[in-house]
């Protein structure tokens, strides 16, 4: 909060001429502006009541559209000592004579007037010729300890008998990376049921947290239910896994210690070969939840607006921290970045920046099937702690993944399978293809009113399936020599 008003502060003091708030949180800006400025008048245009007196809102100065409210300011002496305050005015950008007017405004002040125009929306606009006159202002998450203290005031003022201290500090790590008002919402949802805050309310909390992480459309928090346990093979890349996390899970004893705060793990490689499952084993293992971030939803039409989702992105995941980052399909966003579009090599440029100063308990699982047209400054040392590729499994890992796939379907035939048999007759198959495999053998059993899935059953989903390098041979050649030469870690 503090820190957000003394960006305001500076950013007016030095004549930034728009300041662009992202946020809904309409009120909390309000009273920002109101604490910091002080010799200037302030007025605001909203959609619903026109243009208003911002500290009396409502005194309507006049009913006007923001197109009127506009002309109010467009000379240098109406405009003199003035704060303008737009809100619900996202839309209206995109029409060209109302950005138009705003440059005017920002010219003047560009020009030495004395003002500020400050935008509060919760998205992100900006037409082109406005680029150069507007910096973006995001909201800074509250941090553990204004979220403790916000809880201590909703039980004071419920009127409810205090929590303890533990449940205290996991009830305010569960309502990280939610403002001010999704948390109040949520303690009063959660007391409403049945008059009390306990632990029964943490899977609701949950559930809306995840809501609302998915309706801000950057992140996505992903359920956990795979464990280490359902990766067969990969011992590798696991066991590398499980040491980052005794640091990550102990990091006030490890940093004591002089152990750096892991950043992340790049995982290329095959697919259908257990990439995503380690993303979601690795939140697992380290007890955090899991966030994915989706690059194509990231790239926004606006300028400076993918920028915008990107920073968003790393804002809520820091605010949310500890927790895993995982950004699936890296190529997707980051390849052919020396073909020159701006867009991608700016965004690039941030995400380095990121990964490369980084201190927060926030993990990066990057995956990626092909990482030979990603730029090579991300696959520098620093940028992750390690890279591994991921190749098809081997006889024993295939034997792992036969077991762990019909065990979790029918754990009561697991031992009477020649699992040697199905490894013999499964070379060049990945996961993805052992595990289709058995869903097909277990199906038809059921279909032919048989009991029991037998070795035999297997063989013939097996001999009806085309596998993977079947299919694409000569792409994975190319992609294993690829990872050869880069000598990056072998995860098996
Ligand atoms: P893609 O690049 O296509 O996204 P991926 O490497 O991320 O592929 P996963 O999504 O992890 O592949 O694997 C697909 C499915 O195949 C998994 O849900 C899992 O059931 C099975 N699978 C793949 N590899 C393994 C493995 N090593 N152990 C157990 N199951 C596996």
């Amino acid at each position: 909060m503090n820190e957000i008003k003394e960006k305001l502060m500076r950013y007016m003091d030095a004549g930034f001429p728009i300041l662009y708030i992202n946020t809904f949180e309409e009120d909390k800006v309000d009273s920002i502006i109101e604490d910091i400025v002080k010799d200037s008048e302030i007025y605001e245009w909203n959609e619903s009541k026109g243009y208003i007196d911002f500290k009396n809102k409502t005194e309507v100065i006049e009913d006007c559209d923001i197109d009127m409210m506009l002309d109010v300011f467009s000379t240098r002496e109406l405009l003199d000592r003035k704060v303008v305050i737009l809100k619900d005015i996202a839309y209206y950008l995109e029409d060209n004579k109302i950005a138009s007017k705003i440059k005017w405004i920002a010219r003047l002040i560009n020009d030495g007037v004395d003002a500020t125009v400050i935008i509060v929306s919760s998205r992100v606009v900006i037409p082109q010729e406005l680029e150069k006159y507007i910096t973006i202002i995001e909201m800074d998450y509250i941090s553990r300890d204004e979220i403790k203290r916000i809880i201590s005031n909703f039980i004071s003022e419920s009127g409810m008998s205090g929590i303890s201290e533990d449940f205290l500090n996991e009830l305010s790590l569960s309502l990280k990376g939610l403002t001010e008002f999704e948390i109040e919402n949520l303690l009063a949802l959660s007391y409403a049921d049945d008059g009390q805050l306990d632990r029964n309310d943490l899977g609701l909390i949950f559930d809306q947290k995840q809501q609302m992480i998915r309706k801000a459309g950057i992140l996505e928090m992903i359920p956990l239910k795979e464990t280490i346990k359902d990766i067969g093979g990969l011992e590798n890349l696991k066991k590398w896994l499980s040491r980052k996390s005794i640091v990550f899970k102990n990091y006030d004893k490890a940093e004591e210690f002089g152990v750096a705060m892991p950043k992340g793990v790049l995982i290329a490689g095959v697919p259908g070969c257990g990439k995503s499952l380690n993303a979601k084993a690795a939140a697992s293992l380290f007890e955090v939840p899991l966030l994915r971030m989706d690059m194509g939803r990231l790239m926004g039409k606006y300028v400076g607006e993918s920028e915008g989702n990107l920073r968003k992105a790393i804002a809520l995941a820091e605010a949310i921290s500890p927790c895993i980052l995982w950004i699936d399909e890296l190529e997707k966003a980051f390849a052919g970045i020396s073909g020159g579009n701006e867009v991608t090599s700016r965004l690039f440029g941030n995400f380095l920046t990121w990964m490369q100063e980084k201190t927060s308990s926030t993990f990066v699982v990057a995956t990626a099937n092909n990482i030979t047209k990603l730029p090579p400054e991300l696959l520098r040392k620093g940028r992750f702690d390690e890279i591994f590729y991921v190749d098809l499994p081997n006889d024993r890992e295939r034997e792992k993944i036969f077991r762990i796939h019909i065990a979790k379907r029918r754990p009561m035939d697991v031992d009477s399978i020649d699992l040697n048999e199905l490894v013999k007759n499964t070379s060049g198959f990945s996961g993805a293809d052992i595990e289709g495999v058995v869903k097909d053998a277990v199906e038809n059993v059921f279909s032919d009113g048989k009991d029991k899935v037998t070795t035999q059953d297997i063989v013939e989903a097996i001999q009806n399936t085309h596998s993977l390098s079947e299919i694409m041979k000569e792409e994975l050649d190319n992609m294993r020599k690829d990872y050869e030469s880069r000598r990056f870690k072998s995860a098996s």
